[in-house]
């Protein structure tokens, strides 16, 4: 080789040595499933997927994973007196992991940090910490519906359990009209979010006692449909699932003091429609009730979804989506409309 060529080469190191290699995640890059639809996945059921991939146990994975990017300098230091249920701040791991509690955010961030995924936060509910009220709006134990388990078995889809099945509110499945199932029907154990042996689809129970594991399948097709779902039932479940939906598409910094804007519109609309026709005092006067209270007193708490947003949007006669991502001038219009009021 001749001098100039090895010029040549070792000219080329310094371009070669900076060649751009992305970012390698530590856990999978594991995609959700459903995000930006009502049936997004929710956090636990991420997790609990994730550690199947990684074919570790959900103890494993949080403790030998999760945890220390939690903990962070405590690690060492705390690490020998943490389990399971320590780890996320209470005593039973409650399903209100996938609500808005700041151990949801502690899970949400380590996993984003882990998998280098950004889109993980809309698998729980913490789009609305601060917006929305929490309490009694989540499960203690989980809940299921057996039909979307066996269905997914059999059209060789992932199991996964969906965020709307963490809510007190959802009794049926949007899908198959069957009540949840809260237990399941070879040990009658409820089932909690996130268990030493969670396995996607089964039971986690594992008894130290029988030194045994019951790991029975929880779907199911011999479940009596309920084709006669409550109107005010379906209303709720239709406002959470778009609750679920939106959450992605939001600018979070300014939702809450828009609401605030457009649910004065609204209670403007409610009084003028009282004050054309007083007959609507029994239609409106209630619901009119909440909500001055709601702006006044209350003005700086967080909303309640089930007992305010939705039937005020029901009565406004547009969806929960409408209310929260249309702007204040759009919204106006369409309750001109809807209410016939303004002519
Ligand atoms: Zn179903
Ligand atoms: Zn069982």
């Amino acid at each position: 080789m001749s001098a100039q060529n090895t010029f040549q080469i070792y000219d080329r190191i310094p371009q070669l040595l900076y060649l751009e290699i992305p970012p390698r995640s530590r856990l999978y890059f594991l995609e959700p499933i459903g995000t930006g639809t009502p049936f997004t996945e929710s956090i636990s059921s991420y997790l609990t997927r994730l550690a199947q991939e990684h074919c570790v146990t959900l103890q494993n994975i949080v403790m030998g994973e999760i945890a220390p990017v939690i903990l962070g300098d405590k690690y060492k230091q705390e690490m020998p007196s943490k389990n399971l249920s320590s780890i996320f701040g209470n005593s039973d791991s409650k399903p209100a992991i996938n609500g808005m509690r700041d151990k949801t955010k502690s899970l949400t961030l380590a996993l984003e940090q882990l998998t280098l995924r950004q889109d993980l936060r809309y698998l729980s509910c913490l789009t609305w910490q601060g917006i929305i009220k929490e309490k009694s709006l989540f499960r203690q134990q989980k809940a299921w519906c057996p039909k979307c388990f066996e269905q997914w078995q059999r059209e060789g889809k992932p199991i996964y359990e969906p965020l709307i099945w963490s809510f007190n509110e959802i009794n049926h499945c949007p899908t198959h009209n069957c009540r949840l199932v809260e237990k399941c029907s070879n040990c009658d154990s409820p089932q909690k979010a996130i268990a030493k042996y969670s396995r996607l689809g089964y039971c986690s129970l594992r008894s130290k006692k029988l030194g045994s594991s019951c790991q029975q399948w929880l779907g199911s097709h011999n479940l009596d449909s309920e084709n006669k779902i409550g109107d005010e039932e379906r209303q709720i479940t239709e406002g959470i699932g778009e609750l679920i939906t939106v959450a992605p598409t939001l600018d979070t910094r300014n939702t809450r003091k828009e609401l605030i804007k457009k649910l004065q519109l609204i209670q403007f609309w409610f009084e003028r429609e009282i004050r054309q026709d007083f007959k609507m005092l029994v239609i409106f006067g209630g619901i009119l009730e909440k909500l001055k209270i709601t702006l006044g007193r209350n003005s700086d708490k967080p909303l309640d979804l089930v007992n305010l947003l939705i039937p005020v949007c029901k009565l406004a006669k547009i969806t929960v989506a409408q209310l929260i991502q249309d702007d204040i001038s759009t919204l106006a219009k369409i309750l001109r409309i809807n209410l016939r009021i303004g002519d």
